[in-house]
């Protein structure tokens, strides 16, 4: 990926100026920075990145800038990455599933807080040797809706298997903590509200004082432009549920967002290759490149379409179907999509709040995927 300097204001003007064949995602690290504020003013705990929603070094070196100092890595790759951009930095190692040599690695890289759902990987952690005050924080699931798709599918323990683990963990000399992750783009509080009251009840069952709750991710970005993401409203749900469920026993919280802190700090354009009949546009880019969460997700409508020189697009709207550029015929972005009718060749599309899950899971299926990365002001 190349990296250009913070030369143009706006991508617009950077489209204007460059001309670029392949998609370019614009970071404006302003926005970054504003997004990481709204979090660190706004939730009732310690903020923490995951860094897989967009591992980009100039990503980690904002947020690091604004005042985040704590980071959810998932990997060895990600533990000596952050550690080479931010060597103070503060990691939780929130995946729960790591082989020994995993563990090893982490915990020379002065890792100090892991997850676990499961006994085998508490019993991993016990037999690295690490330290009395090692945080571990037992994650659990509940059957929650709410979000854009189900995490607890994959990782979490039961509430009963959770209980258990945590007396375990604290039995060990371990720091006692809870953690879930309601699902990524969850739009509900109340997905929140479940999971701390059920955290209060694991953590009588076990009969351990928390040393902290760990709110998770899956805090929403703004995909549509008709919804807002409700993130003070999720922060006060926190806060609330928080105080009613453990009372004066409450412990310290920790969020990890990803794709909340990220999504909105970047735009991406694709430029249009070719338009044929029926109202069928191939793009430079598609679902095994930066648009790899469309087909889950749904399409976002935050799109404004511009000529060559600079000029928006506007006037009556036609539906299109949008093809990427791999001669596979799944690259497709699902449904149909409004663009306007004067639309041309050499057009670009301007997607905005493309930050998470878009650089991080680029392939170069097809010998696609050649990103470039280019630093703006403002993404106006
Ligand atoms: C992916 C992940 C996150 C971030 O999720 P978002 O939905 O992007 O906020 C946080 N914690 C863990 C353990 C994760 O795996």
């Amino acid at each position: 990926m190349t990296v250009t300097r913070p030369i143009h204001m706006t991508p617009r003007s950077y489209l204007q100026a460059e001309v670029p064949d392949e998609p370019v995602l614009f970071l404006s690290p302003e926005t970054l920075q504003a997004t990481a504020r709204v979090f660190l003013d706004g939730f009732p705990g310690l903020v923490t990145y995951a860094v897989k929603a967009n591992p980009a070094e100039a990503v980690l070196e904002n947020l690091s800038r604004a005042g985040i100092g704590a980071f959810d890595v998932a990997s060895p790759a990600e533990i000596a990455l952050v550690r080479s951009v931010i060597p103070q930095a503060v990691l939780h190692y929130n995946n729960p599933v790591r082989s020994a040599a995993e563990v090893a690695m982490a915990r020379d890289h002065g890792v100090r807080s892991f997850s676990v759902d499961d006994p085998g990987e508490l019993a991993k952690l016990r037999d690295a040797g690490l330290g009395r005050g090692t945080e571990v924080s037992v994650r659990f699931k509940l059957p929650v809706a709410g979000a854009a798709y189900d995490f607890g599918a994959k990782f979490g323990a039961t509430p009963e298997l959770a209980a258990d683990l945590l007396g375990k963990a604290a039995a060990a000399g371990f720091a006692p903590s809870l953690t879930f992750h309601p699902g990524t783009q969850c739009t509900d509080p109340n997905a929140w509200v479940a999971y701390i009251g059920e955290a209060a009840r694991i953590a009588r069952a076990a009969g351990a004082g928390l040393a902290r709750l760990n709110v998770g991710g899956g805090f929403p970005s703004r995909r549509m432009l008709a919804d807002a993401p409700p993130l003070g409203a999720i922060f006060e749900a926190v806060a609330n549920a928080t105080a009613r469920a453990f009372g004066e026993t409450a412990p310290d919280l920790v969020c990890e967002p990803g794709r909340a802190l990220v999504a909105e700090a970047v735009s991406l354009a694709v430029r249009v290759k070719s338009i044929r009949a029926g109202g069928h546009i191939y793009l430079n880019d598609g679902i095994y490149g930066a648009l790899a969460e469309q087909p889950l997700m749904g399409m976002t409508d935050r799109l404004a379409a511009v000529s060559v020189t600079g000029r928006p697009r506007s006037g009556p709207m036609l539906m299109r179907t949008l093809w990427g550029p791999t001669c596979d015929s799944l690259d497709r972005i699902p449904g149909e999509v409004a663009l306007p009718a004067d639309l041309a060749e050499g057009d670009y599309l301007l997607l905005h709040g493309m930050g998470a899950y878009s650089t991080a899971t680029v392939t170069r299926f097809n010998g696609y995927g050649g990103l470039r990365l280019a630093t703006v002001r403002t993404l106006a």
